[in-house]
């Protein structure tokens, strides 16, 4: 039997992009209890909110347009620096 394809898919409800988009970089939740609620507010998925971190951290992904988006303002050279920063716990 070959193994399932292990597709990860971004929580956003508008959002379609997964884990074989081109171009687009999936990334886990903060364990972090205050980080991961800051990133389920900006990405609209509050209702994840009563799911633990590490559930969240296991089974949940954000993909990069997001952060461009809404959690930097800054030019786009810079997010990934960002996003690595924010995303090592
Ligand atoms: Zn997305």
């Amino acid at each position: 039997m070959p193994p399932k394809p292990n597709r990860k898919y971004c929580c956003v409800k508008s959002c379609r992009n997964n884990s074989t988009t081109s171009g687009v970089t999936l990334f886990r939740f903060p364990k972090d209890s205050e980080r991961y609620l800051i990133w389920l507010k900006n990405c609209g998925r509050m209702d994840l909110a009563k799911l633990s971190p590490e559930h969240l951290y296991t089974n949940y992904r954000l993909c990069n347009t997001h952060f461009q988006n809404k959690m930097f303002a800054g030019p786009v050279a810079d997010v990934k620096k960002k996003i690595e920063k924010i995303c090592i716990t």
